[in-house]
């Protein structure tokens, strides 16, 4: 059977996570969640005292890290970040460090070198657009604003927090904003790539349409 590469890319709250993660399961591939990798280097430049923006200064430190994204642990240099990197704070920080070319390049390149072989579902914003421009299926997931507030809200990480569902909304408008206007591999519907609105969806039926893409690959 073909190994493939499968890029699954959308704003937060598309539910990227949920469905690439049970598409990963169902097919046995591996899946990387690349948001989690710009948030472990954020975390670490935060806990070493780096400044956010000091692009020079993170992407050094994301070329000697130690990090691990797969099965369903976040680690970076011996620290386990899993639940660190989910917080409302973590979400604000992320986006000054991912919109960095130097911290772009280091990690696009450890990105290449976990999906190179296939079998692999990764998750991002620039997976289908820059890390893999040929993968074999490419997907963008969206929601309404509104819908994907909500499902952040009901994101136990996110609701252990107490977070208000006007603060989430705003929050995840201010992100995506600042992911669709960087320079630098902005989010945007990659050439080839398959639009999924999930607004009115159930999981289960997005995994199948993914599937079904996948399979039609096969
Ligand atoms: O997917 P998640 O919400 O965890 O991503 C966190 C942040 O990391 C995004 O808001 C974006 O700024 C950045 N990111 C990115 N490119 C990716 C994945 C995430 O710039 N491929």
């Amino acid at each position: 059977m073909k190994q493939l590469i499968v890029a699954i890319d959308g704003p937060s709250g598309a539910g990227k996570g949920t469905v690439s993660g049970a598409v990963a399961r169902s097919l046995g591939y591996r899946h990387i969640d690349t948001g989690a990798m710009f948030r472990a280097v954020a975390w670490k430049a935060s806990h070493d005292g780096v400044a956010l923006d000091d692009d020079t200064a993170v992407a050094a430190l994301a070329t000697r890290a130690d990090l691990v994204v797969e099965g369903g642990v976040v680690r970076i240099d011996g620290h386990d970040v899993t639940r660190a990197i989910r917080t409302a704070e973590m979400d604000r920080m992320v986006p000054t460090v991912a919109r960095q070319p130097g911290l772009r390049a280091v990690l696009v390149d450890r990105q290449r070198a976990m999906g190179r072989d296939g079998g692999v579902v990764m998750e991002g914003r620039d997976i289908g657009s820059v890390v893999f421009p040929d993968a074999d299926v490419k997907v963008y997931l969206d929601a309404s604003e509104a819908e994907r507030a909500r499902r952040r809200l009901g994101d136990q990480a996110y609701a252990a927090q107490g977070a208000e569902q006007a603060a989430v909304a705003q929050a995840i408008a201010a992100r995506d904003q600042a992911d669709r206007t960087r320079a630098t591999a902005p989010l945007t519907l990659a050439p080839g790539a398959v639009y999924i609105d999930t607004t009115a969806l159930g999981i289960e039926q997005v995994v199948a349409q993914v599937i079904a893409l996948v399979k039609a690959k096969l």
